[in-house]
């Protein structure tokens, strides 16, 4: 697999004037220009107009990085007509079905045969995975007739590092950190842009803000109900997005990582007596009121509360049972926390004050 911090950029320059005819899908966002500055200069920066809402934007805000970075820039324009309100206009966070293919599919259509396509390690979307960009050559290979190349070469690096690795080595070109920096702040990503401004709301709007912040890059933080989406469903998003959401929102919120046993709930007694029924001891837990009260208090002040427990996922229900029974503020349950006897971090407290 490519990736930047092992091979370094010349290996990459040459690898991108090794294959034939290459083009990068630019939409004028992070990942795409990030892949954009890891190749050579010759290799085109292609804008597609397929009828995405915010299709003007992204034409502008790629053309005008194109010009200041000296790239050839393309453009296509297959549709005139916006997207179907199901895809686009009631909801701007909507999946566009096999957009990525359907990209790939135009730039071979105008005769590229090398595509790069802006993917990262921490992407969830299905069809920008490895396994998608591989099944993508197969198939444009299949009904181009011709050896067909999808390559995404940060797909083994997550957006943050992608990001510092980028600043890292424009800082040792440039010397300073704003000139560091202030390419990225030009990148634009949003699906519901108010005029040139981002909406600060929508998905891409919250992944290119927390991916900045998280990288140490102040940029405005998106609407605080954005980001409690992302943080109320954190056990579902790899450690890279857990540790980059909580990185960037700790610029403004403070946020406070809570155990639930012996913390929020005093424990059953069993005798000697051996627990065979968890579920059943979960729900049998007393709360401890004060400390109850005093999350509630820290939710209050607009605090961000994590609950960290060391209970298996497999006791997920009856643990948010018990917590929504007693009341219990938080905004995120992650479970499985390493299984140990004594924790010893210097942020830690011995007892919620
Ligand atoms: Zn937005």
């Amino acid at each position: 697999m490519l990736k930047y911090p092992t091979l370094g950029p010349e290996f990459l320059e040459e690898i991108s004037e090794m294959y034939l005819k290459p083009v990068v899908l630019f939409s004028g966002g992070l990942d795409s220009f990030l892949v954009g500055k890891l190749l050579s200069d010759t290799v085109p920066w292609l804008f597609i107009d397929y009828g995405q809402a915010y299709a003007n934007v992204e034409d502008q805000v790629s053309n005008k990085l194109a010009q200041l970075h000296r790239r050839p820039y393309d453009k296509i324009v297959i549709s005139k007509e916006p997207h179907k309100p199901d895809l686009a206009a009631d909801d701007p966070n909507a999946f566009v079905p096999a957009r990525n293919l359907m990209l790939a599919s135009i730039a071979v259509a105008q005769g590229y045969e090398t595509i790069y396509i802006g993917g990262v390690k921490d992407d969830m979307v299905c069809d920008n995975t490895p396994h998608a960009h591989a099944e993508m050559a197969r198939v444009l290979s299949l009904f181009a007739n011709k050896k067909i190349n999808v390559i995404a070469p940060l797909s083994g690096t997550s957006k943050v590092e992608a990001i510092q690795q980028f600043a890292a080595s424009e800082y040792h070109l440039k010397a300073t950190t704003r000139a560091a920096y202030r390419d990225l702040k030009q990148t634009f990503s949003c699906f519901d842009p108010q005029g040139m401004n981002p909406c600060l709301k929508c998905k891409a709007c919250v992944r290119w803000s927390v991916a900045m912040n998280a990288a140490g890059i102040k940029v405005p933080l998106p609407h605080r109900d954005a980001l409690l989406d992302y943080v109320y469903r954190l056990h579902e998003y790899s450690r890279d997005r857990q540790w980059s959401l909580l990185k960037a929102m700790g610029r403004l919120y403070d946020i406070h990582e809570v155990d639930i046993d012996g913390v929020l709930t005093i424990e059953p007694e069993t005798g000697s007596c051996k627990v065979l029924d968890w579920n059943h001891y979960y729900r049998k837990c007393k709360p401890k009121q004060d400390a109850i009260d005093c999350l509630h208090a820290w939710a209050g002040a607009g605090d961000i509360i994590i609950l960290h427990t060391a209970r298996p996922e497999i006791n997920r229900d009856v643990t948010v049972k018990w917590l929504e029974g007693h009341n219990v503020d938080h905004h995120a349950l992650l479970m499985e926390k390493l299984p140990v006897h004594h924790i010893y971090d210097d942020k830690a407290l011995l007892s919620i004050p």
